[in-house]
Order: structure tokens, then sequence, then C-alpha cells
């Protein structure tokens, strides 16, 4: 067998919808940067969400992803070192992060009811980005005698000012501002649900990944991210993000762009390579119905 570098990537899909042509070209980017370094690729199923997460769409994304031509050598279909490989079965690794933050200080209890509970265990993006929080509850001392992570969010606090500078191996030098560009961010719903910045950080470190392939829109979720390796004395991987597919309109393309679907394309009747042609354009056309015939 061949020989593998130290070299660890990973997709990391949620199942919260279809993928479409943005995920084919990001993970297919993911995929080259493994196999040029001759390092090995996992897969984790990012079903952190019970509400947004369901098992028909985890299965399509597996199905999706190998259809195009994508193979990882670890995941929840072929197991692994390092797994479980879906994270609605790693809440104790979660658990014991949301520990530690706490007994460190950093995180603290928050009661206010706010509208973005429902988006802190999704990955933010450009336009739904979890907003600056206004800081109500951000004196609360009463953490340690908090025993359970339910109930409260659980809030980060961030070193407001505090510049976040990291060279992402594509985009170039990025810069955020604590406290200006993000705020003190959730680490826990208070439905029991850990963030999706504390799930990823906690994973990718105990899956030993040492490079991060995904969308810009994630950009200002590292700087949270940097902060929280920082917290929980981890190792901070490399970061390469994507730049974003967009419509003909300028629209980022996300799950409700059904048509753009991996799925649907495939079961236009186009073939991986065209939906791959198609995903590595500078713009996808909204109406790609008859590209199945075009191009299949
Ligand atoms: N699961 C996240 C998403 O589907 C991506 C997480 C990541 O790559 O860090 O948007």
């Amino acid at each position: 067998m061949q020989s593998r570098n130290s070299y660890r990537g990973r997709l990391a899909p949620s199942p919260t919808g279809l993928l479409h042509l943005g995920h084919a070209r990001t993970f297919w980017i993911a995929a080259l940067r493994a196999i040029e370094h001759q390092g090995t690729l996992i897969l984790r199923n990012e079903d952190l969400d019970p509400q947004r997460s369901r098992p028909d769409f985890a299965k399509a994304m597996l199905e999706d992803l190998h259809w195009l031509g994508i193979r990882w050598a670890e995941g929840p279909d072929c197991g692994g070192d390092y797994g479980p490989y879906t994270q609605s079965e790693r809440r104790a690794h979660y658990l014991d992060a949301w520990r530690r933050l706490r007994d460190g200080g950093f995180i603290y209890p928050c009661t206010c009811s706010r509208k973005d509970l429902a988006q802190a265990a999704s990955a933010p993006n450009d336009s739904d980005d979890e907003p600056v929080y206004p800081g109500h509850c951000r004196g609360r001392n009463d953490a340690a005698g908090l025993l359970a992570a339910a109930g409260v969010n659980w809030r980060f606090r961030v070193p407001d000012g505090e510049e976040f500078v990291f060279t992402d191996l594509n985009l170039g030098e990025q810069r955020y501002v604590a406290g200006h560009d993000f705020g003190d961010f959730l680490i826990w719903r208070r439905d029991d649900v850990p963030s999706y910045q504390v799930a990823v950080v906690v994973d990718d470190a105990a899956m030993r990944v040492t490079e991060v392939v995904r969308g810009a829109d994630l950009l200002k979720s590292t700087a949270r991210q940097l902060l929280l390796l920082r917290a929980l004395s981890l190792p901070v991987p490399a970061y390469f993000h994507c730049e974003l597919l967009r419509d003909a309109s300028g629209a980022r393309l996300a799950k409700r762009h059904d048509a753009l679907s991996i799925r649907r394309l495939r079961q236009s009747g186009m073939s991986p390579e065209s939906v791959l042609e198609l995903a590595f354009r500078p713009t996808v056309p909204s109406d790609v119905s008859n590209l199945g015939r075009l191009q299949g």
C-alpha cells in the first residue's frame, strides 16, 4: 500500500439538504489537495442539529460525492482510527470541551432570548452570520455553579479589540477584529445542542486534521475557531478557503437551489465530468434544465 504522509484533510458536509454545485467544487478541491499531498482524506457527517439534519440527506451526500468520483479513507461508511465520524455520536467530546471552557472561565451562561438560537448548530455564512452579541450577560460569574450544559445558552467571551490574522493558503492574509467583526459566539444551545464552532474545532483536532478546506463563507468562523483552539490548547490546522460559486444573479448557491443539486443534475442525465465542469465555471446559469440533454 502506498505510504501516506502526515497531510490529513476532511470533507465536512451537513445533511440538511442536497449537496449542490458549490459543494461539488469545494469538495473536489479538498479531494485534489489530499491527493496532491499524498495524504488522507476523511469524511465527517456534520449532523449536529437534530432539527435540520435528516438521515436521507446523509445517505444522499455520501452517494453524490461518491458518484462525482471523490473517495475518502475514513468516514461513517468505512470507519477509521478516529471515529465515530458522525457528529451526533460525538457528544462526549463536545461536553468535555464545554467543561474545559467553563472551568477556564472562557464561557458564560446567557439567558437572553434570541432568534439566532436556531442558527448556532449550523455553520454560519456571509448572509446569515451570527450577529454580534450586545453583551447583556457577559458580566455573569455563575458559570462554575452550573453543572449541566443544557438550559441556558453558553457564549464565548471574545477579547474585544484583539486582531486575528491568519494566512489563508488560497486567499492570502485575513484579518478580523474580535468584538467588531464577530462577538461573543454560541458554544452550546439551551436546547442542549453544541454549536458548530465548538464541534468543528474539537473534531478537527481529534481527527488529526492538518488542513481545513472549505468555502469562503466560513472565513470569519475561522477567526472564532482560532480563539477556541487557543482556549482549548489545540493545534492550529492550515486553512484553504475556496471562492464561492454564484448563480447568474450573483447569489451564493444554497441548498434551496434544488435544480443545481448534484442529485438533480445527475438525474437529468449529466455525467460527473459535466457536473464538475459546471461547478468550476465562474458563475452557473440559474436555468440548467437543458444542460443534461446538451452535455450528459
Ligand atoms: N458542515 C459545514 C457546512 O456544511 C462545514 C463545516 C466546515 O467545513 O468547517 O457548511
